[in-house]
C-alpha cells in the first residue's frame, strides 16, 4: 500500500514533471515567439529605413547645363550622406518609426536635435530640388499657376527676379523657394543650410539647392549663372503647377 502510494506519488511527481516541463516548454516557446516578434519588428523597422530615392531621371538627362558630374555626386554622395546619416541619427529612438515630415517638424528649432533636423531636412529638400528640374525644362508655366503667379507676383519677370535674387543673396549654403504661404499667396522666399518653408507652415511648389556643391564642377562661383540656367532651361514647371494643385485641392478638403 506503502508502495503504492509512493509510486502513486511518485506518478504525481512525473505527471507534474510532465505537465511543468511542457508549461516551460510552451512559455518557451510563446518567449520564442515573442522573441520572433520582435525580431520581425526590428526586421520591419530596418525594411522602413529611410533610402535614397533614384534620380527622376538619367544621371546625362541635365546636359549640358548640370553634368553626370554633378549630379553623380551631388545625388549619390552628398544625398546619400544625408540618408545614411539621419537613419543612424534616429535608430532607437522615438522618431525611427515617423516619416520624413513629422522627424522634420518635430526637431526644428531644437538645437539638441539640430543634427537630425538637417539630416532629415537635407533628405527631402534634395528629393524635391531632383523634381524641380527636368530634361527641356525653364521657360514659364501655364494655366492655373501662371494666373495666380501673375495675381501674387504682378508678372512672370517680377516672380523671376524675386527667385534669381533670393538664390543670389542666400549667404554661403541654402536653398531658393516658390512656396504658397499660410495666407494663400505664392511667395519666393530663401532659407539657410538645410532649413525648409515646409516647417514654418508654407507649402513649398519648387526649390533651387545655391550649396556650392550643386553648381561648383559646372559653375565654379558663378552662381548667378547656375540660377539662370535653372530658370532657362531646369525649372520643372508641371511639377510646380501639380504642387499647387495639391495644395489648393488640400484647403478645399
Ligand atoms: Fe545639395
Amino acid at each position: 500500500m506503502l508502495i503504492s502510494k509512493r509510486s502513486f506519488i511518485k506518478g504525481v511527481l512525473a505527471s507534474f514533471a510532465f505537465f511543468a516541463q511542457g508549461f516551460f516548454n510552451k512559455s518557451w516557446s510563446q518567449s520564442n515567439e515573442i522573441l520572433t516578434g520582435e525580431i520581425t519588428k526590428i526586421e520591419g523597422d530596418i525594411k522602413m529605413a529611410f533610402t535614397l530615392p533614384a534620380l527622376p531621371y538619367a544621371d546625362t538627362a541635365l546636359e549640358p547645363h548640370i553634368t553626370a558630374k554633378t549630379l553623380s555626386f551631388h545625388h549619390g554622395k552628398h544625398h546619400n550622406a544625408y540618408v545614411v546619416n539621419l537613419n543612424k541619427l534616429v535608430e532607437g529612438t522615438d522618431l525611427a518609426n515617423k516619416s520624413l515630415e513629422e522627424i522634420m517638424k518635430a526637431t526644428a528649432g531644437n538645437a539638441e536635435k539640430a543634427g537630425i533636423f538637417n539630416n532629415a531636412a537635407q533628405v527631402w529638400n534634395h528629393t524635391f530640388y531632383w523634381h524641380s528640374m527636368t530634361a527641356n525644362g525653364g521657360g514659364k508655366p501655364d494655366g492655373a499657376l501662371a494666373k495666380k503667379i501673375d495675381e501674387d507676383f504682378g508678372s512672370f519677370d517680377a516672380f523671376k527676379e524675386q527667385f534669381k535674387n533670393a538664390g543670389a543673396t542666400q549667404f554661403g549654403s541654402g536653398w531658393a523657394w516658390l512656396v504658397l504661404n499660410p495666407k494663400g499667396k505664392l511667395e519666393v522666399v530663401k532659407t539657410p543650410n538645410a532649413e525648409c518653408p515646409l516647417t514654418k507652415g508654407s507649402i513649398p511648389l519648387l526649390t533651387m539647392d545655391v550649396w556650392e556643391h550643386a553648381y561648383y564642377i559646372d559653375f565654379q562661383n558663378r552662381r548667378p549663372d547656375y540660377i539662370d540656367t535653372f530658370l532657362n532651361n531646369l525649372v520643372n514647371w508641371k511639377f510646380a503647377a501639380e504642387n499647387l494643385t495639391k495644395a489648393s485641392n488640400k484647403a478645399a478638403a
